[in-house]
C-alpha cells in the first residue's frame, strides 16, 4: 500500500534570510526541550523526519519538511522549531531562543496553526504559559498539545489535563503519544482543518 504520509526535508535556517519562499501553509511545533517534539513529528509523519535528541537543546536552528497527507488532500510545510527553557538560567523564552524565532511567529504569513507542546507529565511552566499569551497576544491560531500521555493511568491523565488546562488557561488540550500513537489522528484533523482553511 502506498505511503499515506511522507515528509521531504526542505532546509534548516539559523537566520530569517534563510526562510523558504512562501509556499504552503505552515504548521509551527514548540515546546521546551525534551517535551517529544521530535518524536511526534515521527510519529506525525510515520519516519523519520525529525531526530529524537540524546543531547536536549542542542538544535538552534528551525527545520522545514514539507509534508503531504493523502487522505486529506493536504499538503502543508512543517516547521520544527528550537526548543526553549533548556539552559537552567533562563526563564524566559526569549532569553533561550534565538533571535529569529520571534520574527518567524509574528510576521511569517503563511503560518497556519501553531503547536504548543507541553509534557502531560510535568506541570506547565511560566515559559509555556508566556509562550501562549504572547501567540495570544499576536492573533496567532495555536492548539495545546500534552505529549508522552501514555505515561499516565486514566486517572491521572484527567487530573493532569485539568491541571494544566487550569495553569496555561485554555479550555482545551489535546493529549497524544509518540509511542502508542494515541491522538495522532485527531492532531492530523486539526492540522488538516488549519491547512485547508486557506
Ligand atoms: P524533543 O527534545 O522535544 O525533540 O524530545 P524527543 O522527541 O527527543 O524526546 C525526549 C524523550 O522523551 C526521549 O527519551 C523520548 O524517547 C521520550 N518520548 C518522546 N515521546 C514520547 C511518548 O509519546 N511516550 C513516551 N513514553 N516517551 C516519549
Amino acid at each position: 500500500m502506498a505511503a499515506q504520509r511522507s515528509a521531504q526535508f526542505l532546509l534548516s535556517a539559523v537566520s530569517a534570510e534563510q526562510f523558504p519562499a512562501a509556499g504552503p501553509p505552515e504548521i509551527a511545533f514548540l515546546g521546551r526541550s525534551n517535551v517529544g517534539k521530535s518524536s511526534l513529528l515521527n510519529a506525525l509523519v510515520g519516519g523519520k523526519a525529525a531526530k529524537v535528541s540524546s543531547t536536549p537543546g542542542r538544535t538552534r536552528v528551525i527545520n522545514f519538511f514539507l509534508v503531504t497527507e493523502k487522505s486529506l488532500k493536504l499538503r502543508v510545510v512543517f516547521s520544527d522549531l528550537p526548543g526553549y527553557g533548556y539552559a537552567k538560567v533562563s526563564k524566559s523564552i526569549s532569553a533561550s531562543w534565538p533571535s529569529f524565532i520571534a520574527p518567524y511567529l509574528k510576521e511569517r504569513e503563511k503560518l497556519a496553526l501553531c503547536i504548543c507542546l507541553v509534557d502531560a507529565n510535568i506541570p506547565a511552566r511560566a515559559n509555556d504559559r508566556q509562550l501562549l499569551d504572547w501567540l495570544h497576544a499576536m492573533d496567532r491560531k495555536y492548539i495545546v498539545v500534552a505529549t508522552k500521555i501514555d505515561r499516565l493511568s486514566g486517572n491521572e491523565r484527567t487530573r493532569h489535563l485539568v491541571a494544566l488546562k487550569r495553569s496555561l488557561g485554555v479550555d482545551e488540550i489535546l493529549p497524544v503519544s509518540a509511542k502508542t500513537g494515541y491522538g495522532i489522528t485527531e492532531l492530523w484533523r486539526r492540522i488538516g482543518e488549519a491547512g485547508n482553511r486557506e
